[in-house]
């Protein structure tokens, strides 16, 4: 039960999948989880290994002017600020399971359509790149279809982007880093960004551009959507 796709050098994620999509498990007891202590010791140490003299850190005190919204999934292997070197704030974050963004107009506040609000109606922001991953446990629980009632609210949440991934599903090879899938969603998600009218108003305006990205976390490599529906690797 316990047991996780071989080599991904899981830590702290919520979801795992087993290589044959046998079912969602917590954790590969073969990989050492970082203890708490140990990132308190970082966190206390943090301004040693930060030059808190050349005034970065204070300018940061005065408001923030984010390039771009980056949207992506919780996994603990994407870490945004260092895909893109990006220093402190230069990118607005949201994330959570499957970088899944809610249609807009669903019921009930949503932390999603608020920070894409704040990002583009407060912070100006004019660029949204979302940003799925291969190995991501939530594209791996739907494409095995596994019982999820254990985990309500992670099976309420994927229900989200269920229906517009079902033909991928259905045709994706069970291939434990899930690009199909993966890629797929990205594509969906960009969608339902444009179902939100702060959205929708600034690309007909020209003020907002959006942008598929695909990270393969075993190889750094990061996949960009072309306007052809392809993603691919360009060279550095
Ligand atoms: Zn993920």
């Amino acid at each position: 039960m316990f047991n996780c796709w071989p080599g991904s050098g899981l830590y702290l994620t919520f979801l795992c999948r087993s290589a044959v999509y046998g079912g969602v498990h917590r954790m590969n007891p073969q990989l050492r989880r970082v203890t708490l202590k140990a990132l308190l010791e970082r966190a206390r140490a943090f301004r040693t290994r930060v030059d808190f003299d050349s005034g970065e850190f204070r300018k940061l005190a005065e408001g923030q002017y984010p390039e771009a919204l980056f949207i992506t999934c919780s996994d603990s292997r994407v870490i945004p600020a260092m895909i893109t070197a990006a220093r402190p704030g230069e990118i607005f974050e949201l994330r959570n399971a499957g970088n899944i963004v809610p249609p807009y107009g669903r019921p009930g506040a949503s932390g999603e359509a608020a920070t894409i609000e704040y990002a583009l109606e407060v912070l100006g922001v004019q660029d949204i790149v979302v940003c799925g991953h291969s190995h991501c446990g939530a594209m791996g629980a739907l494409k095995s279809g596994d019982d999820l009632s254990v985990l309500p609210g992670v099976d309420a949440w994927l229900r989200i982007a269920r229906p517009e991934l079902t033909s991928v599903l259905r045709t994706a090879p069970d291939d434990p880093s899930l690009p199909e899938v993966s890629q797929g969603n990205v594509v969906n998600q960009l969608a339902a960004l444009r179902s939100y009218p702060v959205v929708r108003q600034r690309l007909d305006s020209g003020r907002l551009r959006l942008h598929g990205w695909y990270y393969e976390v075993d190889t750094g490599f990061v996949y960009e959507l072309g306007d052809d529906g392809d993603f691919r690797v360009h060279a550095a």
